[in-house]
């Protein structure tokens, strides 16, 4: 049986933080994948491991010895609207494992059958969001973007029932946090600041150490989940990645991207682009994503504002300072990386030539349905080369005259690199 080093830590906060949940099994388990770099970075193997043992374990069939499945609580605002209580209704929580250099890991089973969460739902998952979410979060890694990842795919030999019916199938995710903004909304709501500070403390020592021995740890911590959230989502914005879901409890303590559902790279250009058909307002479309961060963020500083200051104008005072880093982190953070991707390394520039130079790009790529990723990979390919080579990503644009007028000035400002054209 496959050896799992559980240290699990999330179990000693209580009863009122999750129902201990045992998977349901399923009636035929089949191993479609797993992912052998991530479980050697866990400190896992499965080699030797009769593949069927496998497919017992990440269907939820067999249980692990030291897993202790549970099923976490958590509330949120799902659309703008607040949910006193939602909670893992199709996700089991097996345990921690603590990696080398203070990694995380926590091991999850999604799709593994119902639990005191579930409300009507019927705590499975179709096998095909299951595979995308395995390529679309193991793409995002490769891309260094911080995400949870996928450990293994698994059929489960069971249809569910969606408009149709669906063949079934169990992903196992590892997250270094499945706790979420919505999970210290659920006990904030309920007027319980004991255990908001109970949860704080725990992520603070799992998540961020650094800030446990701050003067107020609760106001480094705010500050570092804002920083990190900032970061990830320019990253999201540098990809043309859109969520979809973006309600608090699809937003990671830890700052990683978490519960892939509707979303997509997008493919044409369009600052308003939605892919979510449960999105009708486009509420979370592409160029909302930046501030809808901040606005979770802001439902974040709120549950930990007892813990800020005694004084409840002063608590508000420092949660308004530190949510007002955000725009500066995203800021940077995006200008350097659209700066990457432009070619563009020297800083002899000011930020303001450079940020409009980028945005003027982004305004010809809208204005004629250029494809995101395609444009940005053509770019690196022309960087040091002379327009007669412009012709695939010409192409790439209804009026290709357009993408002429900006790569003049994109060839002037790339000639004040101080680098070599490689
Ligand atoms: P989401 O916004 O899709 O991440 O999920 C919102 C809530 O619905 C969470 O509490 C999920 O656990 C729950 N949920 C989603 N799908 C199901 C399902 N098939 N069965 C039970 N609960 C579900
Ligand atoms: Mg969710």
């Amino acid at each position: 049986m496959l050896h799992i080093p559980f240290n699990n830590r999330y179990v000693d906060l209580g009863d009122t933080f999750y129902v201990k949940t045992q998977p349901t099994p399923v009636a035929g388990p089949t191993l479609i994948k797993f992912n052998d770099a991530l479980a050697h970075d866990m400190g896992l193997s499965a080699d030797g491991i009769d593949v069927g043992d496998v497919a017992a374990v990440f269907s939820g069939n067999a249980i692990p010895a030291g897993a202790e499945p549970l099923a976490m609580a958590y509330a949120g605002h799902q659309f703008g609207h607040f949910v006193p209580q939602l909670g893992d209704g199709r996700a089991i929580l097996l345990g921690e494992i603590n990696g080398a250099n203070g990694a995380n890991f926590d091991v999850q089973l999604k799709g593994s059958g119902p639990t005191f969460y579930s409300r009507n739902g019927d705590g499975r998952a179709a096998l095909g969001p299951v595979l995308r979410e395995y390529l679309v979060s193991e793409a995002m890694a490769k891309l260094n973007v911080p995400t949870t990842r996928a450990l293994a795919a698994v059929a489960t030999g069971e249809p569910v029932a969606r408009e149709r019916l669906l063949p079934g199938g169990v992903i196992t995710r590892v997250a270094a946090s499945f706790v979420r903004v919505g999970t210290f909304q659920f006990f904030a709501a309920q007027g319980d600041a004991e255990s908001v500070r109970k949860l704080a403390d725990y992520v603070i020592a799992r998540n961020y150490p650094e800030v446990a021995s701050a003067e107020n740890p609760y106001v480094d911590f705010l500050s570092a989940v804002i920083e990190r959230q900032a970061r990830l989502i320019a990253q999201w914005m540098q990809l043309g990645f859109i969520h979809g879901v973006m309600n608090t409890d699809n937003m990671s303590i830890a700052g990683e991207t978490i519960d892939y559902g509707p979303c997509a790279f997008m493919d044409a250009y369009a600052h308003n682009r939605v892919f979510s058909s449960i999105d009708r307002d486009g509420r979370y479309a592409y160029h909302n994503q930046p501030g809808i961060g901040l606005w979770n963020l802001t439902r974040l500083a709120e549950c930990l504002l007892p813990m800020l200051d005694d004084n409840t104008e002063a608590a508000v005072a420092v949660a308004q300072t530190r949510l007002e880093n955000y725009k500066d982190h995203y800021q940077q953070a995006w200008l350097a990386g659209m700066r990457a991707k432009c070619g563009l390394t020297a800083q002899e520039d000011s930020d303001q030539e450079d940020a409009s130079l980028i945005q003027a790009l982004l305004d010809v790529m809208a204005r004629n349905n250029a494809d995101f990723t395609l444009t940005f990979s053509c770019l690196s390919q022309l960087s040091g080369q002379s327009s007669e080579h412009d012709g695939d990503c010409r192409r790439l644009f209804d009026q290709p005259t357009e993408f002429d007028d900006w790569a003049v000035t994109w060839r002037q400002r790339l000639s004040r690199e101080m680098r070599g054209e490689e």
